[in-house]
């Protein structure tokens, strides 16, 4: 069992998940609430986010619109089809894009 390095109390192994949706865990003391990454758990979330691809696209007009292109990567991978609705979630961070 790992102990705080604070208060020497026991550390439980948690589990979180970053604003970009990245799960990782942390140990968090039980006494003093102190949180701490393990090395292995650094170079876990550090992986994760190395495998994270980013897609930059351009946004092209569309009558009074903007339409954006989904590269093919994404289509085959969330089985987007041709003419199929999707729904536009606004969030604070970005847009969230599900299948309708
Ligand atoms: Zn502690």
């Amino acid at each position: 069992m790992k102990k705080c390095s604070e208060c020497s109390g026991l550390m439980k192994e948690m589990t979180g998940q970053t604003t970009e949706g990245v799960s990782y865990s942390y140990y968090q003391c039980r006494k003093c609430g102190e949180e701490i990454l393990s090395r292995e758990q650094l170079h876990t979330v550090a992986t994760k986010y190395r495998v994270m691809k980013n897609y930059r696209v351009r946004l092209t007009r569309w009558g009074l619109s903007l339409g954006m292109r989904f590269p093919k990567e994404i289509t085959e991978k969330y089985g987007l089809r041709d003419n199929e609705e999707v729904t536009i979630i606004p969030e604070e961070e970005g847009l969230k894009v599900i299948p309708a």
